[in-house]
């Protein structure tokens, strides 16, 4: 289910995860800034919490948006540790991930739990990117396209109303930071299922959705997996970290056929 490409804009987004301080956030955030001056609206960076008010002052009004990591399932109150949505769209984010597979395998994350994020994510204003993903495990049973009727299923409800205000990620756990990729047949065959299945979920704005591959995209590999009908773009782990990677997949991206 292919749908046509002019409808869904490119986009690139970086996952800083937990690395760096204050002086490699400035510095990454400078050289992204700099370098996607020609690529409005393409890229967007997702750094650690802390450095989410330093993105805000480095970033505003530059074309490249800024998002969380992660987001509370609770509105607001006695929860330790937690950010609310609000609090992240007090910090100007576009973006939060939601689901992420370290969230699910580290932390416990739940398809439950990720509705319930996704939920409030998009209740405060806020994109969400759900990321759905199989182990090396279940891809080898054969399991892939079931993991990923599991984990989009959960999620058709709460995106049925939410137009294209929201965005999914499909990153095979296996690929993801091991510099394994998936091949682009690979990616595509997951993309194209993802899509029918928000479609057959009763999600109506799934021809239009964007959808980003994750899983060791590089320079090298990017051109290659952004040129499938139905790979919209890219969330990036390790590649985000240096300025001029993931300004050159960005690149890919918004050249993608
Ligand atoms: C990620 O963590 O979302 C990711 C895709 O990481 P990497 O690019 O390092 O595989």
């Amino acid at each position: 289910m292919a749908a046509p490409r002019a409808r869904r804009e490119a986009l690139v987004l970086g996952n800083w995860k937990m690395n760096g301080d204050a002086a490699s956030a400035e510095a990454l955030l400078a050289g992204v800034q700099a370098g996607a001056r020609d690529l409005p609206g393409v890229a967007g960076v997702c750094p650690p919490y802390p450095y989410l008010a330093l993105a805000a002052a480095r970033l505003a009004g530059s074309g490249v948006a800024w998002g969380a990591q992660d987001v509370s399932a609770f509105e607001d109150g006695a929860y330790t540790g937690e950010v609310s949505a609000r609090m992240l769209v007090d910090l100007g984010c576009t973006w939060t991930l939601v689901g992420h597979s370290e969230r699910r395998t580290l932390f416990g994350d739940t398809d439950a739990e990720v509705v319930r994020k996704t939920t409030r994510a998009l209740a405060a204003g806020l994109v969400p990117v759900v990321c759905v993903g199989e182990t090396l495990a279940e891809r080898e049973a054969g399991a892939t396209e079931a993991v990923l009727a599991r984990q989009i299923d959960a999620v058709c409800p709460v995106l049925r109303d939410a137009g294209e205000r929201c965005v999914l990620a499909y990153e095979p756990v296996w690929a993801i930071g091991t510099g394994l990729t998936a091949s682009p047949a690979q990616a595509q065959a997951a993309h194209a299922f993802i899509r029918a299945r928000l479609a057959s979920g009763g999600v109506v704005a799934a021809p239009g959705l964007r959808l980003l591959y994750g899983g060791s995209v590089k320079p090298s590999n990017a051109v290659e997996l952004f040129g499938q009908p139905d790979v919209d773009g890219g969330l990036i782990g390790g590649a985000s970290l240096v300025a001029a990677d993931f300004l050159s997949i960005c690149r890919a991206a918004a050249g993608r056929s």
